[in-house]
């Protein structure tokens, strides 16, 4: 028997929550957060099932949802979306994002990744029959090297795979990345997937450089958003992706025989819950200051900070503390320090070390004050 992906593991985020588990450390590993959703929020889910909303949902999603994303959407980006036929509301973000890949991938297309990369891209690509291209970001500032990636194009070249606010290494896109994006995606016909799950936790007032700014790119992209992530409720599994219809259709035919439909009262609960713009207006200064307590919780230790733009996580280098390889120092870390973490070299095919690991803060702030106290011992 043949199977798709016989040299891929458990992906890094289990293992790591797992160890950290298993040695009662603090898990900064995976990222999401250890306080809990909005109680309005909950009870307007709770609402919904006790008025009976509790059949499927329509297959791509409740109309009064995609409406009000759509509004959110016209109101941050400028960008005016039709909500029946280019929004599908799925069952999280990862789960758009390998929708995507499996409605244009197929045997030899190649698909551009930057490295490190969100540890699904290449596995998506790779049971689709695609063929990974894979780019480094440049160290350290994480950044894209647009005259390599115009070098790596091919006939084949059919998707490249852009994530902004990035993990896990925290970089943002910046407006002239998108110009250079556009250019390609002009000259070469490139279908984007851009990830964009940490949209609203983006800091120092930069602008989220969403591609749906971008009306030459947006009309060949798939843009994949994630309620948990901004929403702080990973466990509820929602998200949604935007595409313009001609893509979107194609999409559709993927995703409704593959969960058919998403969870029908939090789609009423969060149709509702969006109806109030301070919930996401207000995630930016939320996780900056989260950002900033960790950031001064470690000034005193022998972690070197790297610049934590956007996302919930900060990369800090470790060659002060030690030289071994950074998927052995997370392990003896949750082991002996009792913080866990996840080492960025999980997230290159090839295991590029530079000695760097990222650590979640969308933490309580008692958690950020007792793991940044254990870490400071070392
Ligand atoms: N996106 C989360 C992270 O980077 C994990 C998501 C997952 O575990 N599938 O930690």
């Amino acid at each position: 028997m043949n199977f798709k992906l016989p040299n891929v593991g458990t992906t890094i985020f289990s293992v790591m929550s797992a160890l950290a588990a298993s040695h009662k450390a603090i898990n900064l590993s995976q990222g999401f957060p250890d306080y809990d959703c909005s109680d309005e929020l909950k009870a307007m889910v709770n609402q919904a099932m006790v008025e009976g909303h509790n059949q499927y949902a329509p297959m791509p999603g409740l109309p009064a949802l995609k409406i009000a994303i759509a509004q959110k959407i016209q109101s941050l980006y400028h960008q005016t979306i039709d909500p029946d036929s280019e929004i599908t509301i799925t069952p999280g973000g990862t789960y758009a994002i390998f929708t995507a890949i499996a409605t244009c991938i197929g045997p030899g297309d190649e698909v551009i990744v930057f490295e490190p990369a969100y540890d699904s891209y290449i596995p998506n690509i790779l049971v689709n029959g695609g063929i990974p291209v894979r780019i480094p970001l440049v160290y350290p500032n994480y950044n894209i090297d647009w005259d390599v990636v115009q070098s790596k194009i091919t006939a084949r070249t059919k998707m490249i795979i852009v994530n902004t606010p990035h993990n896990p290494t925290a970089s943002v896109l910046q407006a002239n990345d998108l110009q250079e994006l556009e250019k390609l995606v002009e000259q070469f016909n490139l279908v984007v997937l851009s990830d964009e799950v940490y949209e609203h936790l983006i800091f120092d007032n930069a602008l989220h450089q969403s591609i749906l700014r971008y009306p030459a790119i947006f009309r060949n992209s798939f843009v994949a958003y994630s309620f948990g992530k901004v929403f702080h409720n990973t466990g509820w599994k929602m998200g949604y992706c935007v595409a313009p219809a001609h893509l979107m259709n194609e999409y559709r035919k993927v995703h409704q025989f593959l969960c058919f439909s998403v969870n029908t009262p939090m789609q009423y609960g969060l149709a509702k819950f969006l109806e109030q713009p301070n919930h996401y207006l207000e995630l930016p200064a939320f996780f900056q200051r989260k950002r900033d307590l960790f950031l001064s919780l470690m000034k005193d230790s022998k972690f070197t900070p790297l610049h934590s733009a956007g996302s919930y996580f900060q990369l800090m280098k470790y060659d002060r503390i030690s030289d071994e390889a950074d998927k052995d120092f997370v392990v003896r870390l949750t082991k002996e320090a009792g913080v866990a973490a996840i080492p960025v070299s999980a997230f290159y095919q090839e295991g590029t070390d530079n000695k760097v690991i990222r650590f979640c803060f969308a933490k309580k702030d008692e958690t950020l004050v007792s793991a940044a106290e254990r870490l400071r011992k070392l």
